[in-house]
């Protein structure tokens, strides 16, 4: 019935390895991963199609497990679309990119951004997040411990920095703090200020 007819695609990425991911880390990452949360979401809306509406029950109902599901899979499918999008550059950014200049109006400096960035990515089970936060326009470091666990209703991520283990386990095993540089080196600061010109102004006041 009506939009549970939608389906998705998985989007292909036009580099195969990164200055510090190898080719299996990414290849598993993207394909197994990310195009998994991408099928799943497909399957959910096609179960939601026939569902049992009539049944449905907070306590336990089909269609009660296909709606948290459903959120899990499509916030996993926006998340890693954000964040296989944001590599491809050198990690350099100039001063005068209006991304630049609002992290270090809102944060004070460019590292202490990073800093936040990197103590969230330390402390989180999934994702750190640099995001435009809708109570003041402001950008700031969330932390989510699953793809639909922990977001903010309204704050629009720029920057999706994603820990789960199988970010970087074939690379890093379980050093963490060893991805988050080679992370920060492949950005690509044109792309991601490019984003934050599309949504600086939404929640603008
Ligand atoms: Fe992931």
């Amino acid at each position: 019935m009506g939009n549970y007819d939608d389906q998705y695609e998985v989007k292909t990425l036009n580099y195969k390895s990164l200055d510090g991911f190898s080719e299996k880390q990414i290849s598993f990452h993207h394909d197994v991963h990310y195009a998994g949360y991408v099928k799943k979401r497909n399957e959910v809306h096609s179960k939601l199609k026939t569902t049992d509406k009539a049944a449905a029950n907070a306590n336990y109902s089909e269609f009660r497990a296909l709606k948290k599901e459903e959120t899990f899979n499509a916030s996993g499918q926006l998340l890693h679309e954000l964040y296989f999008q944001m590599f491809g550059g050198d990690g350099k950014y100039s001063a005068d990119m209006e991304l630049i200049k609002k992290i270090n109006e809102d944060f004070g400096s460019f590292d202490n951004f990073k800093q936040d960035m990197m103590a969230t990515a330390k402390a989180a089970r999934g994702w750190a997040l640099l995001t435009i936060d809708p109570t003041d326009n402001k950008l700031r470091v969330f932390l989510a411990d699953a793809h639909n666990d922990g977001a903010v209703w309204g704050s629009i991520p720029i920057l999706a920095l994603d820990v789960y283990e199988h970010a970087f386990y074939v690379d890093y095993g379980p050093d963490k703090a060893k991805y988050l540089e080679p992370f920060f080196k492949n950005l690509d600061w044109k792309k991601l200020n490019e984003r934050y010109l599309k949504f600086k102004d939404v929640y603008k006041r």
